[in-house]
Formats: C-alpha cells, structure tokens, sequence
C-alpha cells in the first residue's frame, strides 16, 4: 500500500478513537442535565416561597403601620372630646370615635390574618429549603459518580488526542489540510474503501483507470462525487 496512505489510515484509527471518546464524554451529559433540571425546579419553589414570606412580611408591616396610625388619631379623638363643650360637636366626635374603632377592629383581625399568612410562609418556606437539601443530598453520589468519569474521559481523550496528533507528524502539511477539510465536510471519516468499484462512503462508481490506480498504489485517490480518500480494501 501507498506508504502516506498507511499514515493516513493510521491517522484515521486514532481519530476514529477520539471520536468514540467524544461521543463518551457526550454520553455523560443527558443524564447531568436531567439532575440540573429537577434541581433547579426545587431551588425554583423554594426561592419563591422565600420570596412569599418577605411579601407576607411586608403586608404585616404595612398594616402595623396603617394600625398605629389609626390608634393615634383614635387617641387625639378622645383627647379632643374631654375638652370639646357643643353637644354637636361632641356627638360628632363620638360617632367618629366608633367608626375608627369599627374600622380598627377590622384592621386588627386583618393584621391577625397576615400575622397566620407570614407563619404559614415561613413553613412552606422551611419545608421547600428542607426539599432542596434533600436533592442536594440525594443526588451528591450521583454527581460524584459522573465527574468521576468525566475526569478519566476527560484523562483518555487527552491521551488519545496526543497520540493522534503524532500520527499525523507523519504527514506533510499539504496532505494533513487535505485530510482535515475532508473531515470538516459532509463525511464523518476523511477516507472510505474501494468497494465494489465504487466509494465505500456515497457508492458512486469509481472510472476504471483510479481504480486501477488505487488498487496498485499509485498515488492517493479522491472520490469524484464526494471528495473522500479512497484505498484498497484488501490491503
Ligand atoms: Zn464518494
């Protein structure tokens, strides 16, 4: 056989070698993404039901606020009634001072209502944090197991691209353009048997002098119709 076609078949073997590592490695990646899915749907409820108990909060606050308010004026109302002296005016007052105290009441078992909601909040909220780290904790084995393996993919490919780049020293420049523009292409591999007459990657028929060529190592064919290179089988 042509002596750079050997090369370039070796060359071919060792790349053939990353490419099944690659799909290893890539191999990993469904199963990372499925513990990265459920785990950000649990770190999802449980920062909105963090976010729930500051809303809750807040209301609370608003409506101690709206409340001391309401007290104050309630207060200055009373006061204003020891000194007021018209009947009118002081039954005024008085009607005031009972509605204010109506509707403080209701304010009041509203503030206890929001009182309920923020406790309520902050159990949804401790039991949502309490399902994150069980996740967390659920799946640390399984993560370990993956980037345990990643690392030694990681490890063989490395290996395994350096043992392709020295086969490919064995090629001069020009030959090593030509092999990696094949394999930027349409093919996934840059050279295909001579099968049947024809290329062993799209079967078109190979004219008879290439052929004959390829089967006495003249030189290097390409394939008219896909542009791989073509060599003998036998060999
Ligand atoms: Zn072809």
């Amino acid at each position: 056989m042509h002596a750079e076609l050997k090369t370039l078949l070796n060359l071919q073997e060792k790349d053939k070698i990353v490419m099944a590592l690659e799909a290893e490695r890539k191999a990993l990646e469904p199963e990372l993404e499925e513990l990265n899915g459920k785990l950000s749907a649990v770190e999802e409820t449980a920062a909105a039901a963090q976010v729930r108990v500051e809303e809750a909060d807040e209301r609370r606050g608003e409506l101690e606020a709206k409340i001391e308010g309401y007290r104050i004026m309630q207060e200055r109302r009373r006061q204003k009634l020891e000194w007021v002296r018209g009947a009118k005016e002081a039954s005024n007052l008085m009607a005031e001072l009972d509605l204010a105290r109506s509707v403080l009441a209701k304010e009041e078992s509203e503030w206890v209502r929001s009182a309920d909601r923020v406790q309520e909040a902050q159990r949804n909220a401790e039991e949502a944090a309490a399902a994150l780290e069980e996740l967390k904790a659920e799946q640390a084995p399984k993560r370990e197991e993956i980037a345990a393996k990643q690392v030694e993919s990681d490890d063989k490919l490395q290996a395994a691209g350096a043992e392709r780049d020295e086969a490919a020293r064995g090629l001069d420049a020009a030959m090593q353009e030509r092999y990696s523009r094949i394999r930027r292409g349409r093919a996934p591999l840059a050279l295909y048997p001579l099968r049947n007459g024809a290329c062993g990657h799209c079967f078109t028929s190979v004219p008879l002098h290439r052929r004959q060529k390829i089967l006495t190592s003249e030189g290097i064919e390409s394939c008219e119709a896909c542009g791989v290179l073509i060599y003998p089988e036998d060999e």
